[in-house]
């Protein structure tokens, strides 16, 4: 993997050493000697990682790590704060200012590499769901919905291997210091289905483990349950390939010598807001696309959604040798509706439509709102007798039920059917056929609406014509239909 690292030092060997390192693994390096020259560094040349000493000249490296962050522009970029010897409260002071990991001289480079692939994975990933938000927002798909899930607390599962020491002291110590849902979950366990799933998976390997715990990391990046979890690999001090094979093997975080309860805490508190923000982008685009595809109103499939899905069914009884019906359905002087009662009036009854077509169609015919008040309804393995019955029933429940409005009053809108069938052996495809039902809802017009029409192959029908204006009387609460013929 590539990526442009910045190098913050002011010691000129220090920065030599780490470059070295870094471009022998590929990566692109540039540099900086102190805090503010850093910081012109990163708007220059925008680097994806920055590892910083601990000390600079100007500020110390926390500072920096600070600095950086409060722009939102670097919010997501990684750093990573390297200390000049082990010290357990200076690692736990930079990891709490934000610092993603700590690194102490000498670096062990095994380490090192695979934790700057892990944390520019990672990075790459979040920018990349970042991204499909801004281009779905860009499209004005969905709201920006903030959920109370965000409230709740989130679930994490400890997992420990090898005979590591007092796994409950470790349970109760986290339950100490974090405000979530923390559970001991057995090895054998882990991947079996569970509500609600996890959202952070803690694997922490005992002395005596042979990476027991590293085992389970492919499967756990496999199952549906665990996929989106972030995972936090706890190695002993002396496993530190099973440490370096870990991050490489998708943990999102590592402690390299053993469950510091304290680091762990502030591990795990990252790893949730993390996992959080990106649930939060996934399921926007989830939405976006849902509701790319939907129609507000109604909530029925758009017109770009029914298209290649008739085209779908259409393929499909053609290879099954199986008929399949097309209804288009338009209601009957609606615009009347909309002039004599408002528009909120006619949106109720395009509700109501839409709900009592829910109602009474099967699951596996696809309802969508092609047009403003036209409706169009695919039904797989349906033949004339079954498509006729089912135009019939439609367009009753329309002309027997008024629809309450939403000034209270009931209003009897009828409705006009159209109907084609597309049976094997037919060499007209789905457009024809969907030509051919509108053709045939325009024959139900004309014979005085409320009513279906069945479009035959052999006859010609009507091309479409602009609706006849229709007396006063027609239409309203008290107005009683013409039965159908
Ligand atoms: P016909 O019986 O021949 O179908 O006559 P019509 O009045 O129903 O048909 P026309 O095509 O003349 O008018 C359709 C009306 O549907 C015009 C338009 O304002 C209205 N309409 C389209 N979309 C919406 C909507 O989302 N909400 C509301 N309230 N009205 C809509
Ligand atoms: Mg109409
Ligand atoms: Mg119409």
């Amino acid at each position: 993997m590539t990526g442009r690292i910045l190098v913050v030092d002011a010691v000129p060997t220090n920065r030599i050493i780490l470059r070295v390192k870094l471009s022998a693994a590929f990566y692109e390096v540039v540099q900086a000697a102190s805090g503010h020259a850093a910081i012109a560094m990163i708007r220059k040349a925008k680097p994806d990682l920055v590892m910083t000493s601990s000390d600079l000249p100007d500020m110390s490296g926390r500072a920096l790590c600070a600095a950086i962050q409060r722009d939102p522009a670097n919010a997501r970029t990684p750093i990573v704060i390297i200390h000049g010897e082990e010290d357990a409260h200076e690692r736990l002071a930079s990891l709490s200012a934000g610092a993603d990991d700590v690194l102490v001289r000498p670096i062990d480079d095994l380490v090192m590499l695979a934790r700057l692939r892990s944390l520019l994975r990672a990075r790459d990933a979040e920018a990349e769901l970042q991204l499909r938000d801004d281009t779905r927002r860009a499209l004005g798909l969905g709201f920006e919905e903030e959920t109370n899930a965000f409230t709740q607390p989130a679930t994490v599962n400890l997992i420990t291997t090898g005979n590591l020491t007092d796994p409950e002291a470790l349970l109760h110590g986290l339950r100490d210091r974090l405000d979530h849902r923390i559970e001991l979950v057995d090895a054998e366990d882990a991947l079996r289905e569970r509500t609600p799933a996890p959202d952070v998976v803690v694997i922490a390997e005992g002395p005596d483990s042979r990476g027991e715990g590293l085992m389970l990391l492919p499967q756990m990046r496999a199952s549906s349950l665990t996929r989106q979890a972030a995972i936090v690999y706890v190695a002993q001090s002396h496993q530190r390939r099973e440490a370096a094979s870990a991050l490489d093997m998708g943990a999102n975080d590592l402690l390299g010598s053993g469950p510091d309860l304290t680091e762990l805490a502030i591990r795990l508190k990252k790893q949730i807001a993390r996992k959080r923000t990106n649930d939060r982008l996934r399921a926007n685009l989830r939405d976006g696309l849902r509701a790319a595809v939907a129609d507000p109103l109604t909530g029925l499939y758009n017109r770009r959604y029914a298209m290649p899905h008739i085209r779908k069914l259409a393929e499909r009884a053609a290879e099954q040798r199986r008929p399949y019906t097309l209804l288009v359905a338009d209601l009957d002087h609606f615009k009347q509706v909309n002039d004599r009662y408002g528009h909120g009036a006619g949106d109720a009854v395009l509700v109501a439509l839409a709900e009592r077509l829910r109602d009474n169609l099967r699951a596996a015919d696809l309802i969508s709102r092609w047009g403003g008040e036209e409706f169009l309804v695919a039904m797989p393995d349906t033949d004339l007798p079954a498509a006729r019955a089912t135009a019939e029933r439609l367009c009753q429940v329309m002309a027997q039920q008024p629809v309450t409005l939403p000034d209270g009053r009931a209003l009897t809108v009828t409705l006009s059917i159209g109907v084609a069938i597309g049976r094997p052996g037919d060499q007209a495809g789905p457009l024809d056929l969907i030509e051919r039902a509108d053709r045939a809802l325009y024959a139900a017009k004309d014979k005085g609406r409320n009513t279906l029409v069945i479009a035959d192959r052999v006859t010609a029908l009507p091309r479409r014509r602009p609706a006849p204006i229709q007396p006063e009387a027609h239409i309203g609460p008290e107005a009683r239909h013409a039965s159908r013929t």
